[in-house]
């Protein structure tokens, strides 16, 4: 099963996708997470993207579809995968269409998680990320079992750069720009589905996982 996620910047795509590739053994690949990995490391590629995503702007379209092709193209994406931030332009949901058409294929979902600007701002400001392993906490709606810490890795947990308040509203106003137009796209080709992302986590994934074994 081949699933993209679409929605806002902090309406649940992460968290939701976390989910469901545990539930589908599938794999969870998060353009934002690999662009991090690579910041941290500090390779080239990192170092380009951070002056984009410091700014709250998109990465540009040619090195984000490279790095997620060669992702996909990997072993374990053969029964499929749940995107996560990406597609976020027309332009790479059509580069990723044209490759799946290569192979008879296509994305089963769309699955955009719905919720108003007006509880973005909360949501980002209260997330927590792991560096080291990618989980996702919230301060209020998703605890650690202890503070600052990971529950998965033990990892330092902070305040993601992009999530201070200024820049996330940049990054909402790149959202209704460029990628909002997802949700045409998908609708237009079948295959989207909308939840409501504001909802309890579990209940977002209970519909979720109703929508797809429907
Ligand atoms: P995205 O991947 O769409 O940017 P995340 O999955 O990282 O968003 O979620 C953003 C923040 O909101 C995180 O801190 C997460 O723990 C929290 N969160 C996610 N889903 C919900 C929900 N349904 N209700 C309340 N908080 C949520
Ligand atoms: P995310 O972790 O999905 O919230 O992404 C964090 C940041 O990484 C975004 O604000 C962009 O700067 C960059 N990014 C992630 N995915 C993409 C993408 N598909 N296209 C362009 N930029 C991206």
């Amino acid at each position: 099963m081949k699933i993209v996620m679409l929605g806002a910047p902090g309406a649940g795509k992460g968290t939701q996708a976390k989910m469901l590739a545990d539930r589908y053994g599938i794999p969870h690949i998060s353009t934002g997470d690999i662009f991090r990995y690579n910041i941290k490391n500090g390779t080239a590629l990192g170092m380009e993207a951070k002056t984009y995503m410091d700014q709250g702007k998109l990465v540009p379209d040619e090195l984000t579809v490279r790095i997620l092709l060669d992702r996909v193209a990997k072993e374990d994406c053969r029964d499929g995968y749940v995107l996560d931030g990406f597609p976020r332009t027309i332009p790479q949901a059509e580069v990723l269409a044209g490759e799946l058409d290569k192979i008879s294929d296509r994305i089963d979902f769309a699955v955009n998680v719905d919720v108003p600007d007006e509880n973005i701002v909360r949501r980002m400001g209260g997330r927590r990320a792991c560096l080291s392993c990618g989980a996702t906490y919230h301060v209020e709606y998703a605890k650690p079992a202890a503070d600052g810490i990971c529950d998965r890795c033990g990892g330092e947990l902070v305040l993601r750069d992009d999530d201070r308040p200024e820049t996330v509203k940049s990054r909402l106003a790149v959202y209704h720009e460029q990628t909002q137009p997802l949700i045409d796209y998908y609708e237009k080709a079948g295959v989207l589905r909308t939840v409501d992302g504001t909802q309890d986590i579990q209940v977002v994934f209970d519909d979720i996982v109703r929508i797809l074994e429907g």
